[in-house]
């Protein structure tokens, strides 16, 4: 089966050599405060940091997903209020479970063809955490590199945090320009859900210490703490964990990852655009996800060609949110060969040409 779907998305093939290896090197019954789960969570953060272009000074966690980061940003660095920049399902429900937590958090919605109007933001002056989605995966958006430089500049004083849920590991994020950067593996590191990684800097540990949240089992100060020696405050995805250690190791740096996925993109795009039936959701380019290709039709052609699909032993992605019914998802993920989007092409070549 060829597996198009934008998370849970295909796994590298290698996992399954790799499953094996973990049950045989015993790491699966490893206790998760002893020797060998610590040298592998060092060795991980290792990977993590030099394959993803991290910066040396920011300290890495694991969660168990993307949803789990949003609420330890929110309980961890927020007294009063957060302000969330969206434009999409994701960032929406980041936002929704911040103001369940912190009620006088704010929403600020924009358009899905325009960039974020960074000088024009009504942005309170007392808020805490500012939140974005770089690359919304409901609809096939991103914030460029630009505009995130934009925002840096702007709020120098507040701390930003950003959910890459779609597009960490796969582009060449800086994350200097942000305090936090998170995403769960079962999108761009091509492995199974359950485990999610966050970046955070020097600044962001400084408030999490300032703050001393320590109501929560997931309190960032905890996991700080844990983290110093390697270790987590509860039992970990030790099976993740392991598979992301041996993904790493054979990885590409992430600059050489970027260039493919973006001239995969490119090529994707200027493909989609010879059918008259399929229209690109997204008409700005410069807004368009690198890793995330939604394309909209009338409701019958979406159905259709997802079914075909199916039949054909390839699964697209179904919409999402308000997109549901209109349109359809492709994942551009690392771990999906060049060789599997020629066969999406002339499948829809052949059907809908
Ligand atoms: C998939 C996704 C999430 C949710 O990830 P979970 O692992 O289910 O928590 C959050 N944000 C974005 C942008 C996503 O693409």
């Amino acid at each position: 089966m060829l597996n198009f779907y934008p998370g849970p998305s295909k796994v590298y093939p290698e996992v399954r050599q790799y499953l094996l290896d973990a049950y045989d090197e015993g790491i699966l019954e490893a206790p998760h405060r002893g020797e060998q789960f610590v040298q592998l969570s060092r060795a991980v953060v290792g990977l993590i940091k030099r394959k993803l272009n991290i910066p040396q000074d920011y300290y890495i966690f694991f969660a168990s997903s993307a949803t789990e980061c949003w609420e330890i940003l929110i309980q961890s660095l927020t007294k009063y209020k957060s302000s969330h920049i969206y434009n999409g399902a994701f960032g929406e429900k980041w936002f929704q479970y911040a103001q369940k937590l912190r009620p006088h958090s704010e929403g600020i919605a924009y358009g899905i063809n325009e960039a974020i109007p960074v000088s024009e933001l009504p942005i309170s002056p007392d808020t805490e955490l500012i939140c974005f989605t770089q690359n919304e995966t409901s609809n096939g958006t991103q914030v460029t590199p630009t505009t995130i430089l934009n925002l840096h500049n702007r709020f120098r004083d507040t701390l930003i945090a950003v959910d890459a849920t779609s597009s960490m590991a796969g582009l060449n994020l800086k994350l200097i320009k942000a305090d936090i950067w998170f995403a769960s593996v079962q999108k761009c590191f091509g492995l199974p859900p359950g485990l999610a990684v966050m970046a955070c800097s020097p600044r962001a540990i400084f408030r999490a210490k300032q703050m001393a949240e320590r109501a929560h089992y997931n309190s960032l100060v905890f996991m700080y703490e844990k983290m110093l020696n390697y270790q987590t405050t509860h039992t970990p995805n030790i099976l993740n964990i392991y598979l992301m250690k041996r993904v790493l190791e054979e990885r590409p740096f992430i600059k050489g990852i970027e260039q493919h996925l973006t001239d995969r993109a490119n090529d994707l795009y200027t493909f989609f655009e010879q059918f008259s039936d399929f229209q690109m959701l997204i008409e700005n380019p410069d807004v368009r996800s690198k890793t995330v290709i939604t394309l909209q039709a009338n409701e019958k052609l979406v159905e259709d060609a997802k079914k075909r699909a199916l039949h054909h032993n390839m699964r697209l992605g179904n919409g999402y949110g308000n997109w549901a019914r209109n349109t359809f998802r492709i994942a551009n993920f690392p771990a999906i060969q060049d060789e599997e989007y020629e066969e999406l092409k002339r499948f829809f070549l052949h059907y809908y040409a």
